[in-house]
């Protein structure tokens, strides 16, 4: 870069946004991916060659329907959101995160959570300007610090709580009695992210509308649809009327509204997946369990977090890949997460292929 574009550069883009390091995504070309939490089956033929006419048949000369109102009333229906709840569509649920965010943010405002937690919820905050608030979790099984919590919510007052249930990276649930009493306790929101809801029976959304303070955000994505980018925040109208109004128009393309639309009449195909992955989940804790010196943390969530004896992890990463399994290694993300590798759960097969490799460099 020239001294010139350089200077111009650093002048006008913010410095919080300088200090940021872009979102890293690892080359997974030729590897058996496993590390970023997708549902790793594929659809049937017979699923293939009807979505394929559904396709054919869909013109992309005009402007998506810009409420989306076929897909958000069957996203509501299969979802079991409560009748008198609303839902709005985000483009992910990230761009769900981005939409409270820019409709809270302002002098004074920042947003609260735990750590180690979901990054966007620092990254999205930083982007709106929001300072982030992160409480560590309990060192010995992530639950949460609610008297810390509390404390934190009374002196630093965030118009918003995130809370993924399960959470993110650590893959556990908190008590439900824990998570009311921060509902209860904030003075903004409080926003559930149940990204991982497919792998657990636990849910909030039956609580929406008891607390004036409480919203669900949800996503597609970990039930198989992670290419079509849609995730929904479920609550109270007061509220997504306000936030509908950051909404960017159109936000949701008309290939994903009519894909999604489509899968979810398939609902049970994906279902069966997921019940797929929860066994498997079951049989790679065992597995892992196996691992001299290793300590496995209950997941109910489609990836397991685990922690390698003292200084292993980059070297077990590394040796996991150079066997053609890519992970993510969370060492260094998070002074909690030492020694941390969080693999997603696969097929079978693919988990076959994982618990070799690390036997093999568990030696
Ligand atoms: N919340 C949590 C806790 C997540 O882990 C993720 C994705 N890794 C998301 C939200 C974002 O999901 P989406 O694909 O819908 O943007």
């Amino acid at each position: 870069m020239s001294n010139e574009l350089d200077k111009l550069v650093t002048h006008w883009i913010r410095p919080e946004i300088r200090a940021l390091a872009a979102y890293h995504v690892q080359d997974a070309s030729g590897l058996v991916k496993l590390d970023a939490m997708e549902n790793p089956y594929t659809w049937p033929d017979e699923l293939r060659d009807e979505w394929a006419a559904v396709m054919r048949d869909t013109d992309v000369n005009r402007y998506p329907d810009p409420g989306a109102a076929q897909l958000t009333e069957r996203l509501a229906q299969c979802m079991g959101v409560p009748p008198d709840m609303r839902i709005i569509l985000g483009n992910g649920s990230d761009e769900i995160i981005q939409m409270i965010c820019m409709s809270l943010s302002g002098p004074g405002r920042c947003v609260l959570s735990v750590d180690p937690g979901f990054v966007m919820y620092r990254m999205i905050a930083t982007y709106c300007g929001m300072p982030y608030i992160g409480v560590p979790l309990h060192a010995v099984d992530f639950s949460l610090d609610v008297p810390a919590i509390k404390q934190a919510m009374e002196q630093h007052q965030p118009a918003v709580v995130f809370l993924a249930y399960p959470n993110n990276p650590t893959g556990n649930l908190y008590a439900e009695s824990q998570v009311i009493e921060i509902i209860e306790a904030a003075p903004g929101l409080v926003v559930v992210d149940e990204a991982y809801a497919p792998f657990t029976d636990a849910s909030f959304l039956q609580k929406l509308g008891r607390y004036d303070n409480l919203l669900v955000m949800r996503t597609v994505s970990k039930m198989g649809l992670a290419g079509l980018r849609l995730g929904f925040l479920a609550g109270s109208a007061a509220w997504l009327d306000q936030f509908d109004k950051v909404r960017l128009p159109y936000n949701i393309n008309v290939l994903t509204q009519i894909s999604a639309e489509f899968a979810l009449r398939h609902k049970a195909v994906f279902d069966g997946q997921t019940q797929r992955i929860r066994a498997e989940r079951e049989r790679l804790e065992q597995g892992f369990a196996r691992l001299p010196g290793v300590t496995v943390y209950p997941s109910q969530a489609n990836f397991i977090l685990l922690r390698t004896p003292p200084g292993r992890a980059g070297e077990w990463f590394d040796g996991l890949k150079a066997r053609g399994v890519l992970i993510k290694n969370m060492h260094g993300a998070h002074p909690l997460l030492s020694d941390c590798l969080r693999p997603t759960v696969g097929t079978p097969e693919e988990n076959d292929a994982m618990l070799a490799a690390f036997a093999e460099v568990a030696g």
